[in-house]
């Protein structure tokens, strides 16, 4: 029971990585908000909680709606009371394009949900978490916002913007209890990379002969990070980067 009384959001929760954060942070005692464009499988992250006694609401959030990010905080705390976590997760994934395939709509895009909806979300959860007396924020950057990649242009500037906007929060409102912290997974298997390698047995075959540890990473490997940094026993972290690649970025 690590996140024992705490209220936690996170973005994109329907499915991959975010599903993971969500029923990780229920089974550790948290009540849980679940912010996404996709209704049907977020309303099964929540039939999957609520089936086991967990405490918790499926919203829809765009990220890229100031509108829609001022509803899903304000519903929170309406439904729970205050708000000590928000996990920024939400997110498109890479698309293998170098700078000159790289359309303008796609960049504009890509940063549009990357790095505004990150912007957002933690813009409207500042507030509450202040009244909360403290919180933490944790951004789902990637090992691509650390070193850039052979293609994947926007995302790789995207991912990288994320890392440094955490920097930058942090130390605003750290005087304020606020923790604010970037996690930059490598490889792991999700739907939104089923098309990349998780389907793709050629580029399994050759991601997992390159990593040390000789496999992909679960949503759970990532999960237990966002865990740790969204608990207490994180409490003199902020600002910081939390890698859990396992696998070298090759790509
Ligand atoms: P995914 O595509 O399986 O899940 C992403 C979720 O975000 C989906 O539920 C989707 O509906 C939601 N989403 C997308 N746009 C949204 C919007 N505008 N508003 C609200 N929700 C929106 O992807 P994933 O692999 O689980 O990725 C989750 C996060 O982790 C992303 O930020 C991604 O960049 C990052 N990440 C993933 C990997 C990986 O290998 N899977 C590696 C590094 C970083």
């Amino acid at each position: 029971m690590r996140l024992e009384g705490k209220v936690a959001l996170v973005s994109g929760g329907a499915r991959g990585l975010g599903a993971a954060d969500a029923l990780l942070f229920a089974r550790e005692g948290a009540k849980v908000v679940i912010g996404d464009v996709l209704e049907v499988e977020g309303r099964e992250v929540e039939a999957q909680i609520s089936g086991t006694g967990g405490d918790v609401l499926f919203l829809r959030l765009d990220v890229t709606s100031e509108a829609d990010w001022q509803r899903a905080i304000e519903a929170t705390v309406g439904h729970f009371g205050k708000l000590d976590i928000l996990v920024n997760n939400a997110g498109l994934g890479r698309d293998g394009k170098g700078v000159e395939e790289t359309t303008e709509d796609w960049w504009d895009r890509i940063l549009e949900v990357n790095v505004k909806g990150v912007f957002l979300g933690t813009k409207y959860a500042i507030p509450e978490m202040r009244k909360a007396g403290g919180g933490s924020i944790i951004n789902i950057s990637s090992i691509m916002g650390l070193v850039g990649s052979a293609r994947n242009t926007s995302y790789d500037a995207s991912k990288g913007a994320v890392r440094l906007f955490t920097k930058s929060a942090a130390i605003q409102y750290g005087r304020e209890g606020i923790r604010v912290n970037s996690v930059h997974p490598g490889f792991t298997d999700t739907p939104g990379t089923a098309p990349g390698f998780g389907t793709n047995l050629e580029r399994r075959a050759a991601l997992t002969g390159a990593t040390p540890l000789g496999r992909i990473a679960t949503p759970e490997d990532i999960a237990y990070g966002v865990l740790f940094l969204a608990s207490d026993e994180s409490s003199f972290m902020t600002g910081s980067e939390l890698v859990i690649d396992g696998v070298p970025p090759s790509d």
